[in-house]
């Protein structure tokens, strides 16, 4: 899936951050990195992420399939 955030709403509230930590992690107190392709294997993590937004600034492409290479995140790189 190919999910976006859009940085003018996020808030850094970090909520996905402690949901889909594969995905989300906080750089200090309030920048936010994310992964902009995720997996099949993120895809739970990404869901309870989007809905604990509190200012929905999340969005997700969920039918957007990455190829295999990609889906595992580089394991094994
Ligand atoms: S939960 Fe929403 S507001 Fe909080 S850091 Fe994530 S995207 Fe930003």
């Amino acid at each position: 899936m190919r999910l976006v955030v859009d940085l003018n709403r996020c808030q850094g509230y970090a909520q996905c951050a402690f949901l889909a930590p594969d995905v989300f992690t906080m750089h200090g107190e309030e920048a936010l990195i994310y992964t902009p392709r995720a997996g099949e294997a993120q895809r739970e993590q990404v869901a309870r992420a989007v809905a604990a937004c509190p200012v929905q600034a999340v969005t997700v492409d969920w039918a957007d399939v990455p190829v295999a290479a990609e889906e595992a995140g580089g394991h094994g790189r």
